[in-house]
């Protein structure tokens, strides 16, 4: 798998794999979060650039800085 690869899983939400590959919990679309659907979630949505709640990814003040959160990926 060449580095860079940002597909994000649609089960677990995590990037470098998707969901055929996936051996984690599945987990809500909204907050990452396992244990809930997105239907029943109560939390707030979580970016998907710098994964932290509160924010959308087109919201996100890091903008383009993807490139930081690659960084623990590939470690
Ligand atoms: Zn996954
Ligand atoms: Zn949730
Ligand atoms: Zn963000």
């Amino acid at each position: 798998m060449p580095p860079g690869d940002l597909r994000l899983c649609n089960n677990c939400f995590k990037q470098g794999h998707i969901a055929a590959d996936c051996t984690n919990d599945k987990a809500c679309k909204n907050c990452r979060k396992t244990g809930h659907l997105a239907r029943d979630c109560r939390n707030e949505p979580v970016c998907n650039v710098c994964n932290i709640s509160g924010h959308v990814a087109r919201e996100c003040p890091k903008g383009n800085a993807i490139d930081e959160g690659r960084q623990w990926l590939w470690s």
